[in-house]
């Protein structure tokens, strides 16, 4: 068995979908259970229209929701022939945009658009996909079903990023699918949307696709998990930032989490944990090139002596300063700052601190900062009063770069190299962090700056 993931774009548009069909078809041997996510950039439409609905913006509600209605329409009526099949199609599209504009309906009145209503609303684009994917599958000879995986995979009523229950969602994945691929069929399975115990709709987190392959492609014990998308494989550098950023043909699951949780939007960070621990290799293809090997992710990493395998960047960030004489050597500043910000929970995505320790400061999703900068001003109302702390300050629109391999632990002069790249692109680096594993050196620079200073790193390690 193989487990195969389509990304937005790979199934966005006819020729995609007939892509899908054919690469599905070469491989049917191989037992594939197909994971899919909404048609390209339809989750972004359907969460912006979210916000519409709230601000009562209705005619661009109802005309967004006709565009949308008509994108699929159009799949139904140029892929399926078969007149029982197509109406029955579009009859599912109609009741799921009837559906969909009740919640927006509901959003509008209510004036009110919680993290629950997001995911619900979020859900519909997976799910109108993978219906139309099964119906083109079958169309063209692939016995296949579609299969919602709010019934197989249980998460908490962690809206937006919920976390998964697996010791339930693994039993009712093996139950749900195995049956169907025994049967010659291949499941048609939802990225992305999971749901509760009390059957409420969660999500997996933007871009959560990726990790449902990986979840589904664990339980079943399957092979490979493959990730279909509309690059070669994962890249030296985004390819956008720089555009001689060549393929990697292997990494490890350590390298491949390390660069997702820097800014390689290619894969989920989350997408290693299920495989590393049953051992299934991850490989990355390009629907628009199959023939080409792409990367494979695995628990080794052989071939290449790359110190340096990818240069990667994450924007709209800031950054939070703690300064103050007076938290010289005073045990417990830094359990207190991360305490406060955990009870908010606000994601911190690094940290540095000077051996001085008269300055902490870390990372944190733009979008949080005004709420961390709350959360330590009322920790440290006391302090600063006792002017043991001078000033807690926030920066936005800064964005950290990471240089990430496994190749960079132990070899000399890395650190240099970077920084010497950095300062010969004329960037400024406020700060910088290595994490004990010394797998990747992260630094901070002004967002504006960022391109630059990949650019000029990745030419210092890959001419
Ligand atoms: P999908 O819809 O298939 O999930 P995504 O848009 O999520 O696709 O991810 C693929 C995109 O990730 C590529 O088109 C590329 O622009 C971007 N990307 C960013 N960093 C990298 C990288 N290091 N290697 C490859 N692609 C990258
Ligand atoms: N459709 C979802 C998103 O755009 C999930 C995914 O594509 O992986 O975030
Ligand atoms: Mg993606």
């Amino acid at each position: 068995m193989i487990t195969m993931k389509f990304g937005g774009t790979s199934v966005g548009d006819v020729p995609r979908l007939e892509e899908v069909v054919s690469i599905v078809k070469q491989f049917l041997k191989e037992q594939p259970v197909v994971v899919a996510s909404a048609m390209g950039g339809l989750t972004n439409v359907l969460l912006e229209t979210a916000q519409n609905a709230v601000q009562r913006k209705t005619e661009l509600v109802q005309n967004t929701i006709q565009a949308m209605r008509d994108r699929h329409h159009h799949i139904a009526l140029r892929m399926i022939t078969d007149e029982a099949r197509r109406s029955k199609l579009i009859q599912d599209q109609i009741t799921s945009f009837e559906d969909l504009t009740q919640l927006y309906n509901g959003v509008s009145m209510l004036r009110e658009l919680s993290s629950r209503s997001l995911d619900a609303i979020a859900s519909f684009g997976e799910l109108l996909s993978c219906r139309q994917i099964a119906a083109v599958f079958e169309e063209n000879g692939i016995p296949a079903q579609f299969v919602d995986a709010r019934t197989m995979i249980r998460t908490d009523d962690h809206y937006l990023e919920a976390n998964v229950d697996f010791a339930y969602s693994n039993n009712a994945i093996a139950a749900t699918l195995l049956p169907l691929i025994e049967k010659g069929i291949v499941p048609v399975v939802t990225g992305f949307v999971a749901g509760t115990e009390e059957g409420i709709t969660t999500t997996l987190g933007r871009s959560g696709s990726d990790y449902t392959a990986s979840i589904i492609g664990a339980a079943l014990h399957c092979k490979e998990i493959w990730i279909w998308t509309d690059v070669d494989g994962v890249m030296t550098a985004d390819p956008r930032i720089v555009p001689s950023a060549k393929v990697v043909s292997e990494l490890t699951y350590k390298e491949a989490a390390e660069m997702s949780y820097f800014g390689a939007k290619v894969i989920h960070p989350k997408t290693m944990t299920p495989a590393i621990e049953k051992n299934i290799p991850i490989r990355i293809k390009n629907t628009f090139n199959p023939s080409h090997a792409g990367t494979v992710i695995s628990h080794k990493a052989s071939g290449e002596n790359i110190p340096v395998k990818s240069v990667t960047s994450i924007d709209d960030l800031s950054i939070v300063e703690i300064e103050g004489n007076g938290m010289i050597g005073v045990p417990g500043i830094s359990a207190r700052i991360f305490s406060a910000l955990a009870h908010k929970e606000i994601n911190v995505m690094m940290i540095s601190q000077a051996s001085s320790e008269h300055n902490v400061c870390f990372i944190v999703p733009r979008k949080e900062s005004q709420k961390a900068l709350k959360a330590l001003r009322a920790e440290f109302e006391f302090d600063m009063a006792r002017k043991t702390i001078d000033d807690i300050i926030v920066t936005d629109n800064v964005s950290i770069v990471a240089t990430v391999g496994e190749g960079m632990i132990g070899t000399k002069g890395i650190a240099g190299k970077t920084f010497t790249a950095v300062a010969g692109a004329n960037v400024n680096i406020i700060a910088i962090a290595q994490g004990s594993s010394e797998l990747n050196i992260s630094f901070v620079v002004q967002q504006a700056e960022a391109k630059k200073a990949v650019l000029a790193v990745h030419n210092a390690f890959h001419q």
